[in-house]
């Protein structure tokens, strides 16, 4: 799937749009949804240019490995949410993703 880099999770990892930051490293940023859907709802953006799910499982194992690491870290030790969380990933627009920044949703109540 091709990349648009105008994007909005593009444009937040950029800096030239504002969010509201929970984590951020090298590889990953995590910051709230802006219409969250639960007490918690945190999203999850690897700083690769993958537009979907499917675009980012390409990449190199570690990094692939290494993004869902960080999901887990930000879960348990940013949001201290133990085992008691959801992860969503929408993977096409008929599944209803609207960004096509590949992402993941971490979902608590
Ligand atoms: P998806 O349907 O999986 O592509 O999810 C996209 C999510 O991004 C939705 O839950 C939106 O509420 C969220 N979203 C869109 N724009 C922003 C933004 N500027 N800051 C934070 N979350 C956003």
């Amino acid at each position: 799937m091709n990349y648009d880099p105008e994007n909005i999770f593009a444009k937040i990892l950029s800096g030239a749009v504002p969010c509201e930051k929970v984590y951020e490293n090298d590889e990953i940023l995590a910051f709230k949804d802006i219409h969250p859907k639960a007490k918690v709802h945190v999203l999850v953006v690897p700083k690769t240019s993958s537009a979907s799910f499917q675009d980012f499982s390409k990449l190199d194992p570690i990094t692939v490995g290494n993004f869902f690491k960080f999901v887990n870290f930000v879960a348990t030790e940013v949001l201290n949410l133990n085992d008691n969380f959801r992860l969503v990933v929408n993977n096409g627009k008929k599944s209803g993703q609207e960004v096509f920044h590949f992402h993941v949703h971490i979902i608590s109540n």
